[in-house]
């Protein structure tokens, strides 16, 4: 580790670079992360590392580099300008009306802190800590409800792109409690193990969930939740743990829209004394879908609905053109996208609520929601567009109008309340003046400099956005450790990613011969790493 001595290790918190963003980097004149920093960064990569599911070799490209394309890029990474989101706690009778507070926060505190919040004392101790902060001393009786919001992409650079698309949830953290350094805690910051740390309190070392693919015993990439089934996560989750000792008297139920959001719920009936609670994911063509195998599926669709808030996006411009912001929105994929979509799940989310008795008895119940448009927005028109400010907009009015639908169905007083985001957005190179590292060809190229075999076998098999996965069966035939091709990608520089006949593009902030790694892992291990002392 060169240049990292000596460093202290800071407790997980975005102070060190603050929310500025992945031009954070650049603006301090090219130097790269302090050693605090990168101290930071590895501790989030080791928190998810999972073993053999997760890459062999974890790469942290400088920002704003890393790897993936230019034209869709990955928000995957452990830098603060993804890591950081909001989080904001809020129920009247239950959470404190603090107001921001700097206490240092991370997903994996929201299990033993809804766990507090409805007493089940039987919660074990895993990663995540009870945000004590936002609780109110005495209260008479715990929340019927405990409503979890995730905002999917909707961390603290998006946000802050788009400072008027969320009054309301601003209205939020001032009469309840918002958690101004509360990070997802851990790399990389993708769906489905930020969602299960939400669900487990436990970071992915733990929960077992590594990223979009987990690498099977039998080398096969498949995603972690195929076939709707959980049976993946390690561990139980709240709803699974709470349910079961409450002899499932309990609501524990779930609305979200892909696989990815099963990390928020669990098992279901899957579980050791556990039964089909209700769970809807809500697709992109709007039909519903679950596992009804280990859930239940209320039958809540309304296409007459989707159409009138098709119709009434439609007319926002005063022209009925079928159009919002010039896309089709009889192109399911846009519609998907657009604040429609949005205002239907609120719809359907208020008809799950009263299908399911949500809040209805004393026994506390919980309900997980993701709303997944705000990141679709970004991914199709990116982070800083108009289309993802109109996501958050239509997602703040449904919060709105869940806080009512909450007084109304569960009772003034009776539910507690919070919003988070599993991750931010990543801007496009030519507005970050990042390096968009290829990813296959850093492949051939790290297969190129050390598989010196004849074997059929490609010694880096697979470069994903957090690494390397590496065909261990080949190193002892090439003479090497894992640790020689970490420290080989942390050598690796800008020119080298060039594809035959490429050129630098002009957008990218820095010079051919700049190394694209500041630190580079052989399994958790830290094994090169560079930074400012
Ligand atoms: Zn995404």
């Amino acid at each position: 580790m060169s240049g990292c001595t000596g460093a202290s290790t800071q407790p997980d918190g975005p102070e060190q670079s603050g929310p500025s963003g992945p031009r954070t980097a650049r603006d301090r004149g090219g130097a790269g992360a302090s050693c605090s920093e990168i101290h930071q960064l590895v501790r989030r990569v080791q928190r998810g590392y999972t073993g053999r599911g997760s890459p062999d070799v974890s790469l942290i490209p400088r920002a704003p580099n890393y790897i993936g394309t230019a034209d869709m890029p990955a928000h995957s990474g452990p830098w603060d300008y993804l890591a950081e989101v909001p989080l904001v706690l809020y129920g009247p009778g239950h959470i404190r009306a603090r107001g921001a507070v700097e206490r240092r926060a991370t997903m994996a505190d929201l299990a033993p802190t809804q766990a507090r919040l409805i007493g089940f004392r039987a919660w074990p101790h895993r990663d995540g800590r009870v945000l004590w902060d936002a609780l109110t001393k005495h209260s008479p009786a715990p929340p019927r409800a405990v409503v979890t919001i995730v905002w999917d992409g909707g961390g603290d650079n998006a946000l802050e792109e788009h400072p008027g698309s969320w009054p309301y949830l601003r209205r939020l953290s001032e009469r309840g409690t918002s958690f101004q350094q509360m990070t997802i805690g851990s790399s990389p910051s993708v769906t489905p193990p930020v969602h299960t740390t939400l669900g487990t309190g436990a970071w992915p070392a733990t929960h077992g969930i590594p990223a979009l693919k987990v690498r099977t015993k039998d080398n096969r990439y498949v995603d972690p939740f195929e076939g709707l089934d959980p049976g993946r996560i390690r561990v139980g989750t709240l709803a699974d743990l709470y349910d079961a000792a409450e002899d499932n008297r309990p609501v524990t139920a779930a609305f979200g829209a892909i696989d990815w959001h099963l990390g928020m719920i669990g098992q279901g009936s899957g579980w050791p004394g556990g039964d089909r609670d209700p769970v809807v994911l809500l697709k992109y063509l709007a039909d519903t879908l679950s596992n009804e195998a280990i859930y239940t599926l209320p039958a809540i669709e309304d296409p007459a609905a989707l159409s009138r808030y098709t119709n009434a996006l439609d007319a926002r411009d005063g022209e009925l053109d079928l159009k919002w912001r010039g896309h089709d929105l009889e192109d399911e994929t846009v519609r998907y996208a657009s604040p429609a979509h949005v205002a239907y799940q609120q719809h359907l989310i208020e008809r799950f609520i009263t299908a399911t008795d949500l809040g209805e008895d004393p026994v506390p119940d919980l309900l997980y929601v993701n709303f997944k448009m705000s990141d679709d927005a970004g991914h199709s028109w990116g982070m800083t567009s108009p289309e993802t400010a109109d996501a958050l907009s239509a997602q703040d009015r449904a919060l709105r109008r869940l806080v009512r639908t909450l007084n109304r169905t569960v009772g003034r007083k009776q539910w507690a309340l919070m919003i988070t985001a599993d991750h931010g957005q990543m801007p496009y190179p030519h507005e970050s003046g990042g390096w968009a590292i290829a990813g296959s060809e850093l492949q051939a190229d790290a297969n190129a400099a050390l598989d010196h075999t004849d074997n059929g076998v490609d010694l880096v098999e697979f470069v994903k956005s957090a690494g390397m996965y590496v065909r261990r069966d080949d190193l002892t035939p090439n003479g090497l450790a894992l640790d020689d091709l970490a420290r080989w990608a942390y050598g690796y520089r800008a020119e080298d990613n060039l594809r035959g006949g490429g050129r630098i593009p002009d957008s990218y902030d820095g010079d051919p011969g700049d190394r694209l790694f500041d630190a580079a892992l052989a399994g958790r291990r830290l094994a090169a790493a560079r930074c400012r002392p």
